[in-house]
């Protein structure tokens, strides 16, 4: 997730989000099960936020799962980082244990170790190594190009690029826009969202991965020396019984 825009602000409150009824009345996400599951993830921890209900149902539903971690999410702590801890390293241990929690595990990852904060300066290297990555019967998720990330909008991007010249279907997910958009904004183009509810059983799992992310979640943990990322109000949004994905739009 890597928090960019500003940490300060609490952004759209998740009860504004839970008695919407542009949500309420969101079509149901109908896909038929991909030959592979792939998902862009421009931080460790945006797989699990985004779309931790759907990647347990299609691992029940047997699809192979992939996840390409773009960056190891080294920037949520830079002091940390500055003197010398390995926030890379467990951040890619926590999002190995999430996805184990998911029981989605053992899932394949494909780490770019792009620069975090950087991906937009590596868009044409990340859609060239998509390209070659993506097949025609995978289903692709991805940051929504314009989830209010330079990371996650980069992402978005590269992935779309790819998967037009690969001719690979595509969802966009969502994890920013909960923060800054609200029900009645006419930027995030609703007419194409969909709905995938989350039985009892899978929000469980998600809320139990989503508390693997101890360097972005715990609140006292004097080897990082910062607050943690995602303070209580964002993290109430991932907790929702729905995940919302954008088809196809222009
Ligand atoms: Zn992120």
């Amino acid at each position: 997730m890597d928090l960019v825009v500003d940490a300060m602000h609490v952004g759209t409150d998740e009860r504004t989000w839970l008695t919407s009824r542009r949500l309420a009345e969101l079509p149901p996400l109908r896909i038929a099960p991909p030959g592979r599951l792939v998902i862009v993830a421009p931080h460790p921890d945006d797989e699990v936020l985004g779309a931790g209900g759907l990647l347990q149902s299609m691992h029940d539903l047997g699809v192979e799962l992939e996840v390409v971690a773009v960056t190891d999410g080294e920037g949520s702590h830079p002091l940390a980082h500055a003197s010398g801890v390995d926030i890379a390293s467990r951040r890619a241990l926590e999002s190995a244990v999430a996805l184990d929690r998911l029981r989605c595990g053992p899932v394949a990852i494909t780490r770019l170790g792009l620069l975090d904060g950087e991906v937009a300066s590596e868009i044409g290297r990340l859609t060239e190594v998509l390209s070659d990555l993506l097949r025609p019967d995978d289903l692709c998720l991805t940051p929504w190009r314009s989830d209010g990330h330079p990371d996650h909008d980069a992402a978005g991007a590269a992935t779309l690029a790819a998967a037009a010249a690969t001719g690979t279907p595509v969802l966009e997910y969502l994890v920013w826009t909960w923060h800054w958009a609200s029900p009645d904004d006419v930027i995030v183009p609703w007419a194409n969202c969909r709905r995938f509810d989350l039985d009892s059983a899978q929000r469980a799992r998600k809320r139990w991965a989503i508390e693997a992310f101890t360097s972005q979640v715990s609140r006292r943990d004097s080897e990082l020396q910062e607050e943690p990322v995602l303070p209580e109000s964002v993290l109430q949004r991932f907790r929702r019984p729905f995940e919302v994905f954008i088809e196809a739009c222009e």
